[in-house]
C-alpha cells in the first residue's frame, strides 16, 4: 500500500500541474495496458526510493454547481480523512484569498501533516523574497513553480521524509487478498457480514500494516484467504464518509493492497459514474476482479433479467468485459456461498503462467491468422513473446517498431490470448519492447 498525498487548494492554483510533475514515473510500461488511459485523479510516483500514490482532491469533487468554497471544504475533508499527508497548495500570483484562510482553518484539525506550497514562483532566485505575504499563515512554507520545477525537490524532500521506511510491498502469499469494494449503500458490508457469517469457515482478525487497517483472516478447508480492512467497512462511517466521491478514493486504498476485487454494484440501480469510476481504478491497477451484483431479491426477475444486466455492464464498462458477475442477495444469502469459488477461480487465473515456448507458440498462431498492419508503409515485425509476470499475467512482445503497433492489434493479441487461454476475471498486460 503506498502512501497517500493529497493535493488540495483553489481552482486555478495549478494542483494539476502539481499532480502531473508528481506522478511522472518515467517508465512508461508501468501504466502500458490495454486500451485504458491513465487517470489523471490518482497516479503513482517515485521520488528516489519513495513510492507514493498522488490524488488531486479537486478532480474527485464535481465541480459543476457546487459553490467554490463547499467544492474545497469536501476537498479538504477528504485529504483528512483519507491521506497520509496534504499538500496545501496556494497561488503566489493571487496572494491569500479568503477561501485560503478557510481552509487553511480547516486543514490545522488535520491530524496529519499538512504541507504549505505557494506556487507560480517561477524565479528561481531567491523565491521567498515572493512570499512575504503568506508568513501570515503561520506556517512553514514551501515556494515552488510547478510549471518549472523550482523548488519541488525541496518540497518533495520533505513529504518524502514523512513515508514510513518499511513500506515495503507486502510479500506476495499463496492466498489471495480480496477486497470488497462499492459505492456508499451496495452492500459492502452485507456481504462481508454474509460472507463471514458461513459455519464452514474459520476467521480471525489481523492487524493491517497501514493505520486502523483491520483485516479478516479466513480459512476454508485448507484454502485461506485475507479480507482487506473489514472493520473499515463495518463500522458505522463518519458523516463526511456518507459523500459518495469519497467512496472512490477509500476504493482505491484497499483496492492497491488486494489481488482480488470483488466489486459490489446494487441491482435496484443499474450501473452509475461511481461504479464506473471504481471500475476504472480496478481495471488500472491491474487487479482480478469478480463483479457481484447484489440485492438480486429485489429485483423483478423474468426470465431475460440477468442477462440484460450482463449486457449494461458490458455496455457501460466495455473495459471490464474480463470479470465473471455473480448476482446474489447479501440479505437473504442466495448464492453468497460460491463467492469464494470465484475467487479462487480468478485468483488462479490472475497468478498463472504459461511458458516461453509455449507463449511463442502462440505468437506465431496469432500472427499467422491476423498480420499485423503496415506501419507508414513498412512491415511490423513481432520476434518473439513471453510472459514476463504474474498478478496479472503480463506479456512481452519483441517487435521492431513498438510505435507502429496500433491499440487495436494489442486488443487482438489480448483477446487471442483470452481465446486460446482464458484469463476470466484477470486484466492482461501487454508491453512492447523494441529492437535495436
Ligand atoms: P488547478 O485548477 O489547480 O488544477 O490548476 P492547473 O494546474 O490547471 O493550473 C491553472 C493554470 O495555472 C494553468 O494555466 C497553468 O499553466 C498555470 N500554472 C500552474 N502552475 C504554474 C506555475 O508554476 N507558474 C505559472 N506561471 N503558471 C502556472
Ligand atoms: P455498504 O454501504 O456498501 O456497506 O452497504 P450496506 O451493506 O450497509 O447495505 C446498505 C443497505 O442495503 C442496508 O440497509 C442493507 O440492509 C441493504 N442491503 C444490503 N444487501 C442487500 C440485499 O441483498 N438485499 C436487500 N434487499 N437489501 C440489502
Amino acid at each position: 500500500m503506498s502512501f497517500l498525498i493529497a493535493i488540495v487548494g483553489r481552482p486555478n492554483v495549478g494542483k494539476s500541474r502539481l499532480f502531473n510533475r508528481l506522478s511522472q514515473t518515467g517508465d512508461a510500461i508501468v501504466h502500458d495496458f490495454e486500451g485504458v488511459t491513465r487517470d489523471r485523479q490518482y497516479a503513482d510516483g517515485k521520488w528516489y526510493d519513495n513510492r507514493y500514490t498522488v490524488i488531486d482532491t479537486g478532480g474527485f469533487v464535481p465541480e459543476a454547481e457546487e459553490p467554490m468554497l463547499r467544492q474545497m471544504r469536501n476537498q479538504a475533508q477528504l485529504a483528512m480523512d483519507e491521506a497520509d499527508l496534504i499538500v496545501f497548495l496556494l497561488d503566489g500570483r493571487d496572494g491569500i484569498l479568503p477561501a485560503d484562510r478557510e481552509i487553511a482553518q480547516m486543514l490545522r484539525q488535520a491530524t496529519k501533516p499538512v504541507l504549505f506550497a505557494v506556487n507560480k514562483i517561477d524565479s528561481p532566485v531567491n523565491p521567498e523574497r515572493h512570499i512575504g505575504e503568506f508568513y501570515e499563515l503561520g506556517t512553514e512554507l514551501y515556494p515552488i513553480s510547478a510549471e518549472h520545477g523550482h523548488g519541488v525537490a525541496q518540497l518533495m524532500d520533505e513529504v518524502c521524509s514523512h513515508i514510513p521506511e518499511d513500506q515495503e510491498e507486502e510479500a506476495h502469499e499463496m492466498h489471495a487478498r480480496i477486497a470488497v469494494v462499492g459505492k456508499p449503500n451496495a452492500g459492502k458490508s452485507s456481504t462481508i457480514n454474509a460472507l463471514l457469517g458461513e459455519d464452514r469457515l474459520l476467521t480471525s482478525e489481523v492487524a493491517g500494516t497501514t493505520r486502523d487497517a483491520i483485516d479478516t483472516r479466513i480459512a476454508r478447508g485448507d484454502q485461506e484467504y485475507l479480507l482487506i480492512d473489514t472493520a473499515g467497512l463495518r463500522r458505522k462511517k463518519k458523516i463526511s464518509h456518507q459523500l459518495e466521491e469519497y467512496a472512490v478514493v477509500q476504493a482505491i486504498r484497499s483496492i492497491d493492497r488486494a489481488d482480488v476485487v470483488l466489486f459490489v454494484i446494487d441491482a435496484t440501480e443499474g450501473i452509475t459514474w461511481q461504479d464506473k469510476k471504481i471500475a476504472d481504478v480496478v481495471k488500472n491497477r491491474g487487479k482480478a476482479c469478480v463483479i457481484i451484483v447484489n440485492k438480486w431479491d429485489l429485483v423483478a426477475k423474468e426470465t431475460a433479467t440477468a442477462g440484460e444486466y450482463v449486457h449494461a455492464i458490458h455496455r457501460e464498462m466495455p473495459f471490464m468485459a474480463f470479470a465473471p458477475i455473480m448476482f446474489v442477495s447479501a440479505l437473504t444469502g442466495q448464492r453468497v456461498h460460491k463467492i469464494l469459488d470465484r475467487v479462487d477461480e480468478v485468483f488462479e487465473q490472475y497468478t498463472s503462467r504459461i511458458s516461453t515456448s509455449e507463449a511463442n507458440r502462440f505468437l506465431e498462431q496469432a500472427l499467422g491468422q491476423h498480420n499485423p498492419p503496415m506501419h507508414k508503409g513498412r512491415p511490423v515485425k513481432f520476434y518473439y513473446a513471453s510472459q514476463v509476470a504474474t498478478r496479472p499475467p503480463t506479456f512481452l512482445f519483441s517487435v521492431n517498431r513498438p510505435q507502429g503497433v496500433k491499440p487495436s492489434y494489442r486488443r487482438y493479441l489480448v483477446n487471442k490470448l483470452r481465446e486460446v487461454y482464458g484469463f476470466e476475471g484477470t486484466p492482461i498486460k501487454t508491453v512492447l519492447r523494441g529492437r535495436g
